[in-house]
């Protein structure tokens, strides 16, 4: 027997950690990276640049190089540019400082399940809304929810993940006006998107935006995320994050993709072009799909139960994302868009276990 202090947070003991299978097959297309690496130029630059670290010193600790360039992509300064390791980082720092103990944060399920377990995780209560059997955002629900529970935050996740739903600029401006709290828009897939949040985001909005190294720019490896919100937040942000938690080596390799964004964008191009074709060959197939604006697709096989689909693509050494288990979505799978090849191989694993 643990003495009581030896045993962990009574919520935590009763916890689940985050699940993502990592299984060794030929086609991965179960955790929405880029299938395909950045740009050669790019590691040449980062080799170049491990040379230059002054690696007995600590890095710069408000990664100031870092933050002005990714705020000259949005057209905003430093400070109202907050960056860590991975969007997940930049979440976990937002529910630090705004969210915890007798604080509650609003989601609407399905989405992304971080944002309730960071939620959680950091102490705060999750007030859940649902959205309707078309996975679209109820307004009547959104305003029952931020009315009842008065969160401190409150997640639109845009596109969605796991559905790839888009938010309107008119829902999110309505759901900004019910907020009493900070609006969180998580844009992790912000670029497949017709528009951006960001557009709406100034010092006098209690809005901020969230994006990621890990899908367009080809960088999951690295671990980088950053918001863009009003300068007051971002102050409260960096209070709360540790101290130099942005290594250098990330610093610079950040530094060096945002000199390859027009490479950024044709990658974007090719998978939601790539995208269009893999959506048209699900649906001349037994499955009910969903329209993506991101680089995955979720679907229902009609005629054999998903886990079971799932399962067969794996002996087929294809892996896709298994969401026929969590709640809302019964009998569902995710699918990562890859290269050509990969996904012909997807596809034609799937007619092989469907037909
Ligand atoms: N937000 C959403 C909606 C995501 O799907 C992901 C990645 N699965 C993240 C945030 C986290 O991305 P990262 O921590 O790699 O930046």
């Amino acid at each position: 027997m643990s003495a009581p202090l030896v045993a962990p947070r009574d919520d935590v003991g009763l916890m689940d950690g985050y699940h993502s299978a990592q299984v060794d097959v030929d086609v991965r297309l179960n955790t929405n990276e880029s299938p395909e690496p950045p740009p050669a130029a790019f590691l040449d630059a980062v080799a170049a640049a491990v040379a230059t670290v002054d690696w007995h010193r600590y890095p710069d600790r408000a990664a100031t190089a870092l933050r002005t360039r990714i705020g000259a992509l949005h057209g905003v300064g430093p400070e109202q540019v907050f960056v860590a390791n991975g969007s997940n980082e930049v979440l976990q720092t937002l529910s630090l400082a705004y969210a915890g103990p007798g604080r509650s944060v609003a989601v609407f399920e399905p989405t992304y399940a971080l944002h309730a377990h960071i939620a959680r995780i950091t102490g705060s209560s999750v007030a859940e809304g649902e959205r309707t059997v078309d996975f679209a955002l109820d307004l009547d629900e959104v305003r029952r929810v931020l009315t009842e529970a008065e969160p401190a935050l409150t997640y639109l996740c845009s596109p969605n993940n796991p559905t790839g739903m888009v938010e309107t600029p008119e829902t999110v401006v309505e759901v900004l006006g019910l907020a009493p709290g900070l609006l969180v828009v998580d844009e992790a897939y912000g670029q497949f998107a017709p528009w951006s949040a960001l557009e709406l985001v100034d010092e006098a909005t209690p809005l901020v935006v969230t994006r990621t190294f890990s899908k367009t720019w080809s960088m999951a490896a690295a671990r980088l995320g950053y918001l863009v919100g009003p300068s007051w937040v971002v102050a409260q942000l960096e209070k709360v994050v540790l101290p130099y938690h942005l290594d250098s080596l990330k610093q610079v390799a950040g530094l060096a993709a945002l000199d390859h964004v027009g490479a950024m964008e044709e990658r974007v191009s090719r998978l939601v072009e790539e995208r269009g074709r893999v959506e048209a060959a699900l649906r001349d197939l037994p499955c009910e799909v969903w329209p993506s604006a991101a680089n995955f697709i979720l679907f229902r096989p009609a005629t054999v139960a998903g886990a079971d689909v799932w399962r067969q693509l794996v002996e087929r050494s294809v892996l896709v994302r298994d969401c026929s288990s969590w709640p809302r979505l019964d009998g569902c799978l995710r699918v990562t868009i890859g290269t050509r090849d990969e996904d012909d191989r997807f596809l034609a694993s799937l007619r092989e276990v469907l037909t």
